[in-house]
């Protein structure tokens, strides 16, 4: 559709009225992002005077930036740790926020080995509504025609659970799949998604992504763009196909519906959707039942101009494995965003995934930013949104409306360039993260404590880990973490067998934190812990390689994670032994702590 020319935005011509408003509110708020700022602090410490939280670091009522910088402190999650939990207890008073919180998002960072609880009240979910809808007006200026088919993106809700005061804890995406706001969206020819409502909120994984492959199958010739959140979800997606083509079309041949879909919404819904046809089904057969499935999207799925994933940060590695599977077709990230608030858009989302810059909008909270590197946070100060320079890495630290202040998020930002005056951000990296397969992120810590605790089933065999690292193996799908160990047995008659170094993988998947374990039982998005033990002596050619490299033999220390593939090569070619997780750990929805 042709648009009135007087609606044109500096951004490109938009598709639609309905694109020009949102294009015209990007531009609004990227032109005056240090105002909107300005306001955003003012109206969020306004309607929060009263809170226990702020009156402590006495406020006293006062709204502007420099008193707010003076008086309130720098925190991360542990700070406001036991706020939290007193509201998770019941406390209905105004400790963080003056609106009620309404439910916890779980983030997919951890404290002490659970996700955190990220407090969110009912109003965040218009922002998060509102950000969503700036998405396709940005894409549509980019890629023409998406109005004319539909987008197969393989959506999922995850399991929730109830704080002892009775709020929902859950993940931010199944709060905003179960919301009105998404249920009951109206209609968009240019976001039409090929999976139905009831497929998406089924909490049951398999029969979820069943129904969604199978309605992406049958709308095949339809489907313009595929996507999943992560890169991760995508190729489970692509993974799940390999798994169950037969029986997908043994059920397009049919119209019938595999007997392992129980759920009876989606059964409902479904009978109105699947009828008897042979011929894709053979399509289907014919396509899949091959061994070399590169370039296996564009075959099925025709008509796809790109794949919507995030493959920024942890994400990247994906990349090569989704060049393979999709021809190359262009990767598009277009939004960063978290449990604790939205942060904005890519409003060049069509760019090479290395180039993707995000747009932080001024209106999500209010944003500031620590110079990454600069030592203490008590010295330095932090710098406003509008400040920030080009080149500059950051930590982003965020007020939100929901009561969280000066919150580290734990991300690092460099600045690209700007949009108007509000700036753009490359993501650098979170924080800490050492071993990534899907949302799952451990640290150092949390891999030597697994370590420590799987080696204490060595103890009886007079054998300890002298050296350790690790390695996120992504070549698999689902990928898993390898370990490598090098071992020193002093008992060469009784050294540990195969059974007790599997036995080993399971302590420590059990040791690892609740995103890993619950990818690994519900999600089904990581593979079995893998320990390979090398030779005796590998550590120390690990080191006489990184020296002759040019480290310094004083201040050597042994990488708790490997990805340079010399050295992953060396490692493996060291290889003794190699041993896997023969069960699923535990994991339930309720916190252990
Ligand atoms: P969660 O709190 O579990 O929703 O995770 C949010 C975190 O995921 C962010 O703080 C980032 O570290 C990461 N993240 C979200 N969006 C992106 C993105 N577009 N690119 C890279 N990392 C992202």
């Amino acid at each position: 559709m042709a648009v009135d020319s007087t609606i044109s935005s500096p951004l490109g011509p938009p598709a639609c009225e309905k694109d020009a408003k949102a294009l015209r509110f990007i531009e609004e708020m990227t032109r005056n992002a240090d105002s909107v700022q300005e306001r955003v602090l003012a109206e969020i410490l306004s309607r929060n005077a009263e809170t226990e939280y702020l009156k402590r670091f006495k406020l006293d009522g006062a709204t502007d930036r420099e008193t707010f910088k003076k008086r309130i402190p720098i925190i991360t999650y542990d700070d406001v740790q036991p706020e939290i939990q007193r509201i998770a207890n019941g406390d209905r008073s105004p400790i963080l926020s003056a609106h009620p919180i309404s439910e916890f998002l779980t983030s997919s960072g951890t404290s002490a080995g659970e996700r955190k609880l990220m407090p969110t009240i009912k109003e965040e979910l218009d922002r998060r509504q509102l950000l969503y809808s700036l998405l396709m007006p940005v894409m549509n200026l980019y890629v023409p025609g998406l109005d004319k088919g539909k987008g197969l993106y393989f959506l999922f809700v995850k399991s929730e659970t109830k704080t002892p005061g009775g709020l929902l804890a859950r993940p931010v995406l199944t709060s905003y799949y179960k919301s009105e706001h998404f249920k009951t969206r109206p209609y968009d020819p240019y976001n039409v998604y090929t999976s139905p409502n009831e497929a998406i909120l089924c909490p049951d994984s398999f029969q979820s992504m069943y129904t969604q492959m199978l309605c992406g199958l049958i709308e095949r010739n339809q489907v313009l763009r595929l996507g999943a959140v992560f890169a991760s979800g995508l190729l489970r997606a692509i993974r799940f196909l390999q798994l169950n083509w037969v029986e997908l079309a043994h059920d397009i041949r049919t119209g019938t519906l595999n007997s392992k879909i129980t759920d009876p919404k989606i059964k409902a819904h479904m009978e109105n959707i699947i009828k008897p046809d042979p011929e894709l089904s053979s399509f289907v057969i014919q396509k899949c039942n091959k061994e070399n499935w590169e370039g296996i999207i564009t075959r099925i799925w025709p008509n796809t101009k790109y794949l919507d994933v995030i493959v920024t940060g942890a994400m990247a590695q994906y990349i090569p494995t989704l060049n393979y599977y999709s021809g190359g077709l262009p990767l598009s990230c277009t939004m960063y965003a978290s449990s604790e608030c939205y942060f904005g858009l890519n409003l060049n989302p069509m760019c090479k995934p290395s180039e993707v810059s995000y747009t932080i909008m001024p209106n999500m909270a209010y944003f500031e930013f620590l110079p990454h590197n600069s030592g203490s946070t008590r010295s330095t100060r932090l710098v406003d949104l509008a400040d920030v320079e080009v080149g500059k890495e950051y930590e982003l630290v965020i007020t939100t409306y929901a009561g969280l202040n000066r919150y580290r998020v734990g991300d690092i930002l460099r600045v690209t360039g700007f949009h108007n005056s509000a700036p753009q951000f490359h993501f650098v990296r979170r924080k800490n993260v050492l071993l990534s397969i899907d949302s799952d992120k451990t640290d150092e810590s949390e891999l030597q404590k697994a370590v420590e605790n799987a080696s204490k089933l060595l103890v009886e065999f007079n054998t300890s880990v002298v050296e350790y690292t690790s390695y996120a193996d992504t070549k698999t799908i689902p990928g898993h973490y390898v370990i490598y160990w090098e071992l020193l047995s002093k008992d060469s008659c009784n050294s540990p067998s195969q059974e007790v170094l599997n036995r080993c993988c399971l302590e420590m998947e059990e040791s690892l934190n609740s995103v890993y374990r619950q990818c690994r039982v519900a999600d089904h998005s990581i593979g079995p812990l893998e320990i390979r033990v090398v030779k005796n002596g590998t550590f120390e050619e690990l080191m006489d390689y990184a020296i002759s490299r040019g480290a310094s033999i004083n201040q050597y220390k042994v990488p708790r994670c490997v990805n340079f593939t010399p050295i992953t090569e060396l490692l493996d070619s060291r290889v003794v032994s190699v041993h896997y997780s023969q069960h699923l750990p535990q994991w339930t929805p309720e916190r252990r702590r």
